[in-house]
């Protein structure tokens, strides 16, 4: 099945992984800035996770010469793939922030979003659970607080009403707030979603690439920056947005951007297996603290349970901050079997954890000309990144062009949608049903766990913003991804890959070069 099925709109951008020679095929690989064209960007965006993603999605509804940038070797492999995937209503943010405002444009745009774009949703609802009479003391200020929000249907359910909701609820549990608007999303596939559109837009997608300076011009009255990357590229463009994450304080060094500290603040997952699946009918959420949403039990659109995070705030550039830990593991265990019985006799088949962007200045952080004319600094965007995202990005269209004089001219050829092939084959499969549709390779397992087809894997391997690391791939197809966490299924799934590219098995990579599988000794023995 071709990715755009009968409907093949060119691919207008160009996508580049800055990679050595033999990593990935020579039409994808990244030399020199000439491949990148002579003229100045309108925009660059340093940092491809959701944010920098869901921005470029909607620039390049625009005629705009843009590129988004990454050190990573996927889009989204930052903290946007580290998250409890939840699609918040906004209930607990504080009225009347940005913040609050964003996730309840959001709600409204995310169904129509997922829709457009193929990104599995499931709008399930949430239950919070207080399981102590000083929990129980604040289920009305959140109630209150959930209306100050404008989050719909909200209210305070008694202990029976939530064990008629859910069986398996805590013994303990006293009373709680349903909580009808939240749904759990697909964290991966929402920042492949949006750079899918934008590449095929037009937006040009630079991966492997770390920015280490910036070169201001503070001269011009149209002035053309330079970003410089550490394998010494220079790009020009006119504006610079830094959606950097956690990276954004020392590249806002590198341009002088004003005063604001970051810290990474870790939380920690135990991914549950499928069986854990029906001991909940909601997402579980505590009741939280000044500090942190707490600890939630989750289904995942996948059909595992998720029991995280933990809040634990670490110095900035520690390597530890998406470790897992024993502790960690064992501290989301405990919170989370306070909330629900025989939580802890599932089996946990992986863990994770993803480091939240935590600002001392605050939530949504945004700066306009920012240490140089036509420069922007998002930071701060540290719990609900991927449910504003797509909200945010309408916010910051509407600024960038107020504030630092962004024309915006609708393209009338752009696309706004993915096609039907562009499901995932978990949700929906490619044949769509239908058997005679299928090829013979849909047929041909590669990961059982997950029942996931070697068709599948050829054909997101084909797809616009072309996949080449076992990551980007799981991430992808959820090959890997199931109870083997890809015991049986490595090996295979690097020999598609390889098969597929003409890549070397020895250059297939885990995550990008230096995470190579097998050695270049280990090539002959498989041959
Ligand atoms: C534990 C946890 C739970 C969460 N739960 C939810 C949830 O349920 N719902 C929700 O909506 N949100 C949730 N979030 C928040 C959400 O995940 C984040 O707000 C969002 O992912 C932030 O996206 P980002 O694009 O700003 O950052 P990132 O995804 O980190 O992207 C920044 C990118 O910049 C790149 N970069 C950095 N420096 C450079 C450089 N110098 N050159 C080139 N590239 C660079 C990085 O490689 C990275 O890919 C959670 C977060 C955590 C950690």
């Amino acid at each position: 099945m071709e990715w755009f099925g009968t409907w093949q709109p060119k691919i207008r951008g160009k996508l580049f992984y800055n990679w050595p020679q033999g990593s990935c095929e020579e039409h994808l690989r990244f030399k020199n800035t000439n491949q990148l064209g002579p003229e100045p960007y309108d925009v660059v965006i340093v940092g491809a996770g959701v944010i920098g993603c869901g921005l470029a999605y909607k620039l390049s509804l625009y005629q705009l010469k843009v590129l988004l940038v990454d050190r990573l070797n996927d889009v989204g492999e930052g903290t946007s793939k580290a998250n409890s995937a939840l699609i918040h209503s906004g209930y607990d943010a504080e009225p009347g922030t940005l913040e609050s405002e964003l996730l309840y444009e959001a709600e409204i745009e995310w169904p129509d979003l997922a829709s457009k774009l193929k990104i599995p949703i499931d709008p399930i609802g949430g239950v919070m659970m207080a399981v102590n009479r000083e929990q129980e003391k604040q289920l009305s200020f959140a109630e209150k607080n959930a209306h100050a929000n404008r989050a719909t249907n909200v209210q305070i359910l008694s202990s029976k009403e939530i064990r008629e909701l859910e069986p398996n609820a805590s013994r303990n549990v006293l009373g709680g707030l349903l909580v009808p608007g939240e749904s759990v999303g697909d964290p991966f596939i929402t920042s492949i979603a949006y750079a899918e559109v934008a590449l095929t837009n037009g937006v040009d997608i630079l991966l492997g690439t770390n920015i280490s300076n910036v070169e201001v011009d503070h001269k011009s009255l149209a002035p053309v920056h330079h970003i410089i990357s550490s394998d010494n590229h220079r790009i020009a463009t006119r504006r610079i947005v830094n959606a950097a994450g956690l990276g954004g304080r020392h590249f806002a060094d590198r341009y002088g951007g004003g005063e604001f500290d970051i810290n990474p603040r870790r939380g920690q997952f135990a991914l549950l297996d499928k069986s854990a699946r029906s001991l909940i009918q909601h997402i579980i959420l505590p009741v939280p603290t000044a500090h942190t949403k707490g600890v939630l039990v989750s289904p995942t659109i996948f059909g595992n349970v998720i029991v995280g995070p933990t809040a634990e705030d670490l110095p900035l550039d520690d390597p530890t901050a998406t470790h897992t830990t024993n502790e960690g593991i064992c501290k989301v265990m405990e919170g989370g079997s306070r909330l629900v019985n025989g939580l802890n006799k599932q089996p946990i088949i992986t863990t994770y954890s993803g480091a939240r962007c935590a600002c001392r200045q605050g939530s949504y952080v945004i700066r306009y000309n920012d240490g140089g004319k036509g420069i922007v600094t998002l930071t701060g965007i540290r719990s609900t990144g991927l449910t504003a995202s797509i909200s945010l990005a309408n916010y910051l269209i509407n600024n960038l062009n107020k504030e630092v004089g962004l024309e915006l001219s609708p393209d009338k050829t752009a696309i706004n949608a993915r096609p039907n092939s562009a499901w995932p084959g978990w949700w929906k499969r490619p044949f769509q049903g239908n058997l005679s549709n299928a090829r013979d390779d849909h047929g041909c397992m590669a990961c059982f766990c997950e029942s996931i087809s070697i068709g599948e894997i050829s054909d997101s391997m084909d797809s616009p913003l072309k996949p080449r690391t076992m990551d980007a791939l799981k991430r992808r197809t959820r090959a890997l991804m199931g109870r083997c966490q890809g015991f049986d299924c490595q090996v295979q799934i690097a020999e598609i890959i390889s098969d597929h590219t003409g890549i070397g098995i020895s250059k297939i990579t885990k995550n990008g070069p230096g995470s190579e599988l097998v050695t270049s000794s280990q090539e002959e023995d498989i041959k």
